[in-house]
């Protein structure tokens, strides 16, 4: 439907109309000019039924008017003829009268004149003369010839069937039968009589059976002797002669025409009365049966009992047709709204192809099954930059080839013509019109009409350059990923949790392990909650989707050590979980060969072994003069011993029991030297580091006696203290041993180089447990001396291996000190002791944890001191220290 268009005007519409009526029609929504233009066809036929209906009520009126006029003329032509016969009988019968009372017209002559009369006259069944005793002075019959009685005959009726022998027969009897119900009653007849007698003018009586059973009426005429009453002459009409005879035909032809009595009763009529009781007809014309004036009518009526519409079948006719248009009017207009819905869809549907066609931004051509170019949309115009006009209609080359491939783009096209070119598309560079070139992909579609028939075909081109480009990019950047994973000294590996499958594998790996997941399991089992899902077979679901993602990815980051015994090989182990490219939860594992680290570390720990030991024997070196004046005096005493031994036995002036207490003497000396060389041999023994529980009184005690060698010799007192019940150390003795002499040492060493008064040369070593909140249970050690301190410059670089304020020092005991104290997961500390604002001395402490909270220490490692120097602290907590790395 368009419904833009302006209504048709009629031929009669005046232009200013038409103007008005178009101008009133665009004013109107689209929606009103589809009802309108839906309902002016199902109004016009409603108008259309209304004056057919209105033309036809006007001519069935019209009609029932004509054909009541037409009835009214024929009976009152009817009556008219009727009303002349019987007034010419009557005038007729009043001469006759007249005679008779002159006393012109005898009996014999009556009858002869009667005879005469009654044979003209069909209508007249008997003429009568009547005297004024009412009895018969003669009678003329028309069935007979006799004069009295007269022999009753059947009426000439058409509708008598009785023979005349018959009616013969009944005619006395019912003649008998009359004249007994005369005289019981007065008939009709009777009363004419009466009638005529009393008003003196002939009188026509009310309808009766005759005893034929004709319906007659009769006319008495009276006789009137010088004005007295003489009788009557009696005439008998049949009713239905009259209407026969009197009826002309044409009359009877158009119109049925009827005699009634004053309750309707039909009498007589001009047709056979149908069966069944008398309706009323539609149409009829009542006129009285004059001049008779006895309640006689004559009826005309119209042969059509109905001009009812019921039976007009062309009004009808007329009803279906309309009916039936506007039923297919509203049918059409039915179907003009599923149109127009279906229009309205299509253009929709259309306008969003298009919309989609033009914003998208592949470019689209059509051509023909020559290879015709016979689209192409705005995103195919922008690519090439070419117009549309340039490329409809254009037959192959295209502008858009480049000019050194037409020949491959040619061979392309067959191919694509013949419906053969690859579902996945065709790589093909495409030619602006500016001359620059692009690499584009084609995919052709074929194109089929409405009725199935393909009539070309329909390519899709997309620009790739900047997808190419990315392409090459991403694989470039793939390169480069791989290239460096595969240069990677670390093993890198991927493994699927839940199926165990090796998803990725450097060289490395590949080199150290092989290619399958063994070497990835080998490495996780060493690397803490290594597989920590084992997959159930058949198990479809990923059993791990319940658990937090998070906790697991950070499970097992902390790097290992892992040692890996087919390789001889140590390796740092990182391992990670990851959401693999495809979804599936993974285990990444990064394993770097960390064997010549370890090699080094365990070089770096035997040295640091060996460096304690040397540092004991220089440590004895150092006290070798002490040690050898200490030795020296059981030496001597032994040489004394021995010389006043010899010179008494050579004198024998020595008992034996003198001899024995001196021998005894020497022994014990002999015994002490032996002491001190096995304690100091027992001091400088190199012997393998080993942790187990000890005492801190043996330990001080050992420490004190060795001390006190060099103490002695400068002269410097110690007092030590150690408290009482104080818990298990788990330590190596030795080594504490060694940081006490030291520190002892080194007290004494600044008490004498100080040449401090004797008030101040002394040393204090107490050992006490304490508590701290960083480190716990632990035990203290400390060795406070009274000697010059530490000066400022001196405590920054008090640990730094090498550094000594001594001439002949050799400035690694502290820092040896330190490294055994943290080896222990103990700290050492020192500072200066203050009297007002001097300074009296120094202290150096050290703590050693407990062996029942040893166990636990080893977890929680303490921060080392911020300004120490970095100690590589072996990742067992049973390997030996290691050594200063610091050179
Ligand atoms: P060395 O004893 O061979 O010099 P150390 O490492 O044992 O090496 O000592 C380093 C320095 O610390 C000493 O040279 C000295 O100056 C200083 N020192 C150590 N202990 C004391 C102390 N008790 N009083 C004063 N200075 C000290």
């Amino acid at each position: 439907m368009t419904p833009s268009k302006p209504l048709p005007a009629g031929p009669g519409v005046t232009p200013l109309g038409r103007r008005l009526l178009g101008r009133w029609w665009r004013r109107q929504s689209p929606a009103r000019q589809d009802r309108f233009a839906t309902l002016a066809p199902l109004v016009s036929v409603m108008l259309f039924l209304a004056a057919i209906i209105s033309a036809f009520w006007y001519l069935r009126n019209e009609e029932i008017d004509r054909e009541a006029e037409a009835v009214k003329r024929d009976t009152e032509i009817a009556q008219q003829q009727i009303r002349l016969r019987l007034i010419e009988n009557q005038e007729q019968l009043v001469r006759m009268a007249r005679e008779i009372v002159t006393r012109e017209l005898e009996a014999p002559n009556f009858l002869a004149q009667a005879a005469r009369f009654t044979a003209d006259r069909p209508e007249i069944l008997q003429l009568s003369w009547i005297g004024a005793d009412r009895k018969v002075r003669a009678r003329q019959s028309a069935f007979s010839e006799r004069e009295l009685p007269p022999p009753p005959k059947p009426a000439p009726t058409r509708f008598s069937s009785r023979s005349a022998q018959q009616a013969a027969a009944a005619s006395a009897a019912e003649a008998a039968a009359l004249a007994a119900a005369a005289a019981s009653r007065p008939s009709e007849a009777d009363w004419a009589f009466i009638a005529a007698r009393d008003v003196r003018q002939p009188i026509y009586s009310r309808p009766f059976k005759d005893p034929a059973g004709t319906m007659v009426f009769e006319l008495h005429v009276p006789l009137l002797d010088r004005g007295s009453f003489s009788g009557a002459l009696v005439v008998e009409y049949s009713i239905d002669v009259l209407l026969r005879h009197f009826v002309p035909a044409e009359v009877t032809n158009r119109h049925a025409i009827a005699v009634i009595d004053e309750r309707e009763r039909v009498i007589a009529s001009s047709v056979t009365p149908m069966p069944g009781p008398a309706r009323a007809p539609a149409l009829f014309n009542d006129v009285p049966l004059a001049p008779a004036a006895n309640g006689l009518i004559l009826r005309g009526s119209g042969y059509r009992t109905s001009v009812g519409l019921i039976g007009n079948t062309l009004f009808w006719m007329v009803v279906a047709l309309s009916v039936l248009t506007v039923w297919m009017l509203l049918g059409t207009w039915r179907h003009m709204r599923r149109r127009s819905q279906i229009q309205g869809a299509l253009v929709a549907e259309t306008n969003f192809r298009r919309a989609m066609e033009n914003s998208m931004l592949t470019g689209m051509r059509a051509m023909d099954l020559e290879g015709r170019v016979s689209y192409v949309n705005p995103a195919f115009c922008a690519m090439t930059g070419f117009t549309e006009n340039e490329l409809i209609g254009r037959l192959p080359p295209y502008p858009y080839w480049p000019h050194d491939r037409i020949e491959e783009n040619s061979r392309l096209l067959q191919q694509e013509l013949q419906g053969r070119s690859p579902a996945g598309g065709i790589e093909v560079k495409v030619m602006r019109k500016n001359g620059t070139l692009f690499d584009a992909r084609m995919y052709v579609s074929p194109l089929v009409d409405a009725r199935g028939h393909q009539t070309g075909w329909m390519t899709s081109m997309t620009n790739i350059t900047e997808a190419k480009r990315i392409r090459d990019q991403l694989s470039a950047s793939h390169e480069r990923f791989t290239t460096v994973l595969e240069g990677l000294d670390a093993a890198v590996s991927v493994l699927s949790v839940q199926q165990g499958e090796l998803l990725f594998a450097n060289r490395s790996y590949r080199l150290w392990f092989g290619a399958d997941a063994r070497g990835h399991g080998l490495l996780a089992s060493g690397a803490g909650p290594a597989v920590p899902f084992i997959a159930e077979p058949d198990d479809a679901v990923d059993g791990l989707s319940g658990l937090p993602t998070q906790e697991l990815t950070s499970i097992g980051t902390n790097p290992r050590e892992v040692y890996a015994h087919p390789l001889d090989k140590w390796f740092d182990v990182r391992s990670r979980y990851l959401q693999w490219t495809d979804g599936r939860l993974a285990q990444m594992l990064i394993a770097t060969d960390i064997t010549a680290r370890r090699r080094a570390e365990e070089q770096a720990s035997a040295q640091a072994e060996k460096a304690q030991v040397s540092s004991r024997l220089i440590t004895m070196g150092e006290m070798a003069s002490s040690v050898a004046h200490e030795l020296n005096q059981p030496l001597t005493a032994i040489t004394n011993y021995c010389s006043g031994m010899i010179s008494r036995v050579k004198a024998e002036t020595i008992q034996q029991g003198d001899l024995v207490a001196a021998l005894e003497k020497t022994a014990r000396q002999a015994e002490r030297a032996g002491q001190i060389i096995h304690r100091i041999r027992a001091f400088v023994k190199k012997s393998e580091p080993q942790r187990q529980p000890a005492h801190a009184k043996d330990i001080v005690e050992d420490a004190v006696e060795l001390a006190s060698i060099e103490l002695r010799r400068r002269n410097v007192a110690i007092h030590h203290y150690v408290a009482q019940r104080l818990p298990v150390l788990k330590c190596d003795p030795i080594l504490v041993e060694q940081v006490l002499l030291n520190l002892l040492k080194n007290a004494a060493e600044a008490i004498d180089s100080a040449k401090l008064p004797a008030a101040r040369r002394h040393i204090e070593l107490r050992v006490i447990p304490r508590h701290t909140p960083e480190e716990g249970g632990v035990i203290e050690f400390s060795v406070t001396d009274m000697g010059p301190g530490l000066p400022e410059e001196v405590i920054n670089r008090l640990y730094e291996a090498f550094f000594s304020t001594k001439a002949e020092g050799m400035g690694i005991g502290l820092s040896l000190c330190r490294s055994i104290v943290e080896s222990h997961r103990g700290r050492i500390k020192a500072q200066n002791l203050y009297n007002g604002s001097s300074v009296a001395g120094c202290r150096f402490a050290f703590t050693l944890p407990v062996e029942t909270s040893a166990r636990h220490e080893e977890t929680t490692l303490p921060p080392p001191p911020l300004n120490s120097r970095r100690t590589t602290v072996a990742p067992d907590a049973d390997a030996p220290p290691a050594a200063n790395t610091t050179p």
